[in-house]
């Protein structure tokens, strides 16, 4: 059994308690057993939600979501698809622009200084998209939303919808998730090398480090993402964390969102939870 194997099939034990139903293995192993003792002791409450997925097929392998397939919005997880619209516009050539941090309407008081489109996925920076949002149309959006099988924000959604900000772009999450297992099968188009290499910097040194701090054995690729919370009660956000494991050949696709915390937040979640799988 291989250590993905091991941890897929922690994760599903982990979520299957976390959906209070019976192990749906005959028999876990030993190490799923002892795995559920620490993540019942770790983990009793949390404001989260998951899905998990089969990274090669996109199909659900288990959750603990509501309403998984309702659009809400997702915040920064859009990015990715604002920059192939972008891209599949302009030569598939990125452009390096300035961010200024909160000046430039940033999420990050201090600059992120000059970026080019990896740095900016990796720190999902705000200042970046909404001025490569502003060269992109609701007809090209919309053209990459169709390829990719999610929610279309609409015909007069502005560029700041594009970059992920408000609640105007709503998809369905477990669309989402397969729109990355997509992105991922496609890393060999033009465009999409430069998306998945920013996922991997977000794992090392960007919005999720968390994720890849805690992770030993394993490298990540991670985008977060921070929107406005659709639950009852409100909260000012709720962060989205989606990860790819492991980055080389990705097997699995974890989707989670925690109330009322950044995306960022949302990875220190996420990281925990893979380091006890991993241990
Ligand atoms: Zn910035």
């Amino acid at each position: 059994m291989g250590p993905l194997k091991i941890l897929l099939s922690l994760l599903l034990a982990f979520l299957t308690l976390a959906r209070n139903l019976p192990a749906q293995s005959a028999s876990p192993t030993l190490f799923a057993q002892s795995a559920v003792k620490i993540l019942e002791r770790d983990f009793p409450k949390t404001n989260a939600s998951f899905l998990l997925l089969d990274a090669s097929a996109g199909i659900l392998l288990a959750h603990h979501w509501k309403d998984y397939e309702k659009p809400i919005p997702l915040g920064s997880l859009v990015k990715p698809f604002t920059a192939l619209a972008y891209a599949s516009a302009h030569n598939f050539k990125y452009p390096k622009l300035e961010c200024k941090g909160k000046a430039g309407a940033c999420w990050q008081d201090r600059p992120h200084g000059t970026l080019d489109l990896t740095s900016a996925i990796s720190v999902s920076c705000n200042a970046y998209f909404r001025q490569l949002a502003q060269s992109v149309s609701a007809e090209q959006i919309a053209q990459v939303a169709h390829d990719f099988h999610i929610e279309s924000p609409g015909e007069n959604s502005e560029s700041q919808t594009f970059a992920g900000l408000g609640d105007r772009w709503q998809i369905s999450p477990l669309r989402m998730a397969q729109a990355y297992v997509e992105l991922q099968r496609r890393k060999d188009h033009p465009g999409v090398s430069e998306i998945l290499q920013g996922m991997r910097q977000s794992a090392l040194r960007g919005t999720g480090i968390s994720v890849g701090h805690h992770l030993t054995h394993t490298k990540a690729l991670v985008k977060t993402g921070t929107a406005p919370c659709t639950h009852i009660p409100w909260a000012p956000a709720d962060g989205f964390t989606l990860v790819l494991l492991p980055a080389d050949a990705p097997e699995i696709v974890l989707l989670v969102r925690e109330h009322s915390v950044t995306g960022a937040a949302a990875a220190e979640l996420v990281g925990k939870l893979l380091r006890q799988m991993e241990q």
